[in-house]
């Protein structure tokens, strides 16, 4: 079946393309059983089987014995593999026989904790009293769920907020608390990750206080390193359980590269692809004139509209009835309107979805005919959850990967092992992030004053500096007993978890005063600057106005026939080098350094890429400091390599491009988590230097996983460089979406002769050395 729905895909192709780069066939696995554990009271287990579970598979067992034996627990185990019913066996067991004992779950996103509750509601077991408590709960019942509630549904925002610094107000919950499931915990990465993680260590010290001592079972996508990253995130040693035991049908993976339209050129004069949305409309026009039910994912909120919209038009040239058989499906949607969806998707009436990632988290469908994948969605873990979504046992399914035009999805289909046969990247999180911890341990000593003890759950003698240093700014204060919080106000409110860098810049219509969406701070120089054209789903709007003390940028309707594009100038400043191996002219270090970013201008560009004109802004100078990775090369390595002096600013650029566009492969960040500067002669280093930078103050991780991984990372950098079928540069290899300088200059060959000079220069000199 998968492979025919491939052939029928094949055929639809415009004459002259040859889009497909690979095709995987991934074999069919059979279920393994187990027997329910006697634990389990016999009341869950009819309640289980009325709602259609009649025997657990291995891995669920697994995980629950070792919650039920109170260690503290991870499952890491594939979309669709029933890792609920891994926790919900402890902690309804616990429940129903403990008539007082109570439970937690956290999960990162409402709709997948509203999924939960309601599948635990569902079972309707005596006298457990589910129930939500997060930003939507009414007042009144907050009362109620505080007092009778013994399994409380919430996120990482609501404990942060509302939960941990009113304890008191929850001493009796806290009390008796057994279990605390933390759900999807993969998606805890970055500085949004290393928040969760000193938020888990607050909720342990204020569970201890009232004598608690919860048992922590966390659910993740299949990742690499899960008992790790389980245990950084919660900071209690975990097991993992990895084995999945969960039937699943045979798969066909393609994966997929839109072709160069010869008639259209795009900025700097580089050739354009058919855009991965484009395509990907396409192929689901054939699958579902196939009669094949499949879900496209699409990395935009318009684009899951634009993808479903395409697609309906071309069908109705084939048949008038399909049209009303796609949908575009998003976050923002009614939790009736979803199921509403998901039930007709399931059912067979409609047909094709086109869905932004709101999608990947929980949501009940699976079992489909072909998924399409425009665009790598960020991490391996969320691809294979996405492709999960596909494939019922004894049925085969496609799977389509459709690359788009960047660095990173041209190296991944040209490299199928790296997507296909690599194990999914481990969670990149730092609580040992001094800009995290502060904060957080402001928090944690107005809940409960902080010893020299408890310090050691946050991070030892790093967390003992930072409390230092917050006592000598009079944050704390440090009394015989420990340090305590002195202020009247809780400093809650102002942290925030989600890691978007401060107080957000809110974009408000001038007219009529509706706020259209916030820009992080750190952005809003290049996003909303005077002048700046501002997308609103689909809506262009101008920027008359940015005040960053009022947090506010006034912006009226207008759609000119131009985008705007700012021009920056970004210096970086080495303040320490941590680490640097040097190896015969080449040098790699890992340190902080300041980066000192000035928007100076803006241009106003047509369509066509023609440059209207420039025109210059008077905006501060922001200041960064945060980690960095660099390297440097010499002069004479540069010139063995046949770069001429002209030629090598545009080729270290290009090479910082590149790199910046595949560090996502290796850490679990984003490409706009990170930064570069290149340049000819860096006066700290007096050498020819890449830098690439966290873009979050104090960083987060991210260059250091760089660090650790930079043989593989700037291989597959290089790799994707020489796949890429462009001339000179386009963006699937060397342009970058954010670049200040306006893609200027670049010079994709010498990139490419830069990277294949470190590497080897690397290689020769130390073979053995950092090759992780
Ligand atoms: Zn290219
Ligand atoms: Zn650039």
């Amino acid at each position: 079946m998968s492979r025919l729905l491939l052939d029928r895909v094949l055929a639809g192709v415009p004459h002259g393309e040859t889009p497909l780069r690979h095709v995987r066939e991934l074999p069919e696995r059979s279920a393994a059983f187990a027997d329910w554990p006697s634990w389990v009271p016999s009341d869950l287990r009819t309640a289980l089987a009325r709602c259609g579970v009649e025997r657990p598979w291995t891995h669920q067992v697994a995980a629950a014995t070792h919650a039920r034996e109170g260690r503290h627990v991870v499952i890491a185990t594939g979309t669709a593999s029933g890792k609920s019913l891994a926790y919900q066996l402890p902690v309804l067991s616990a429940l129903s026989e403990n008539r007082r004992a109570t439970a937690l779950y956290l999960s990162p996103t409402k709709a997948l904790g509203a999924d939960q509750l309601r599948s635990v509601r569902d079972l309707d077991v005596e006298d457990v009293r589910p129930a939500s408590y997060d930003g939507d709960t009414p007042m009144p019942e907050r009362d109620w769920v505080r007092a009778h509630a013994r399994w409380v549904f919430t996120n990482p925002d609501m404990l942060h907020r509302g939960i941990l610094p009113a304890h008191a107000r929850w001493a009796s919950f806290f009390r008796r608390l057994t279990h605390v499931v933390v759900d999807e915990c993969h998606g805890y990465r970055g500085v949004f990750g290393s928040h969760v993680a000193l938020l888990l260590r607050r909720l342990r010290r204020v569970a201890a206080k009232y004598g608690a001592d919860p048992v922590f079972v966390l659910a993740s996508a299949t990742v690499s390193e899960p008992a790790a990253s389980a245990s950084r995130l919660s900071g209690v040693p975990c097991v993992a359980v990895t084995e999945d035991a969960s039937p699943r049908g045979a798969r066909t993976v393609a994966l997929w590269e839109p072709p160069l339209l010869p008639e259209l050129s795009g900025e700097n004069g580089a050739p354009v692809r058919r855009s991965a949305g484009a395509e990907t409309a396409r192929i689901m026009t054939d699958l579902v004139v196939e009669g094949a039910r499949t879900l496209a994912f699409v990395r935009s909120r318009r684009g899951a509209e634009l993808t479903a919209l395409s697609a309906r038009h071309a069908l109705s040239e084939v048949d008038p009835s399909l049209p009303a058989r796609v949908a575009a499906y998003r976050a923002g949607f009614l939790p009736e309107e979803r199921r509403a969806l998901e039930k007709s998707l399931a059912d067979g009436t409609l047909l094709g979805v086109a869905s932004t990632n709101a999608l990947e988290l929980g949501v009940d469908i699976a079992g489909l005919d072909a998924v399409v994948v425009a665009g790598y969605p960020g991490t391996l873990a969320s691809f294979w959850q996405q492709a999960g979504r596909a494939g019922r046992a004894g049925d085969g399914a496609l799977v389509v990967f459709v690359a788009q035009d960047n660095p990173l999805d041209t190296y991944l289909v040209h490299n199928p092992a790296a997507m296909l046969d690599k194990p999914v990247e481990a969670t990149v999180i730092d609580p040992a992030n001094p800009y995290v911890l502060a904060p957080q341990l402001a928090c944690a000593a107005m809940e409960l004053p902080l010893t020299e003890k408890c310090l050691a759950a946050f991070g030892g003698q790093t967390a003992k500096r930072v409390v230092e240093d917050l006592t000598k700014d009079g944050v704390l204060r440090k009394r015989p007993t420990g340090w305590f919080w002195t202020s009247r106000e809780r400093p809650h409110a102002s942290v925030d978890i989600r890691g978007s860098g401060g107080e957000q810049v809110a974009v408000v219509e001038a007219d009529s005063g509706r706020m259209l969406g916030t820009v992080d701070p750190g952005a809003a120089f290049t996003t909303v600057h005077p002048g700046a054209v501002y997308l609103h789903q689909g809506t262009s709007y101008v920027v008359d106005d940015l005040d960053l003390e009022t947090g506010l940028a006034m912006v009226h309707r207008e759609d000119p026939e131009w985008s705007t594009s700012p021009r920056e100038q970004v210096d970086i400043t080495v303040l320490s080098v941590e680490e640097q191996s040097r190896h015969n002219g080449v040098t790699v270090n890992l340190g902080e350094v300041a980066v000192t970013s000035h928007v100076v201008a803006y241009l106003r560009k047509l369509p066509s890429g023609q440059v209207l004109d420039q025109v210059p802004l008077d905006l501060p100078e922001q200041t960064l400091h945060t980690r960095a990775v660099w390297y440097t090369l010499t002069d004479d390595l540069l010139a063995d390599a046949g770069l001429t002096k002209h030629e090598i600013p545009g080729a270290l650029h290009a090479a910082e491009h590149a790199a910046i566009g595949l560090l996502p492969l290796f850490a679990t960040c984003d490409r706009w988590d990170i930064g570069g500067v290149s340049t000819a002669l860096h006066p700290d280093t007096g050498e020819p230097t890449v830098f690439v930078h966290d873009g979050h103050p104090g960083g987060a991780g991210f260059a250091d996983r760089a660090h650790a991984a930079l043989i593989p990372w700037l291989t597959a950098t290089r790799d994707a460089i020489a796949a890429c079928e462009c001339p000179a540069g386009c963006p699937s290899c060397v342009q970058s979406p954010k670049c200040g300088n306006g893609n200027e200059p670049l010079h994709k060959d010498g990139a490419i002769r830069v990277l294949a000079t470190v590497l080897d220069t690397i290689a020769t000199s130390a073979p053995k050395s950092k090759a992780s």
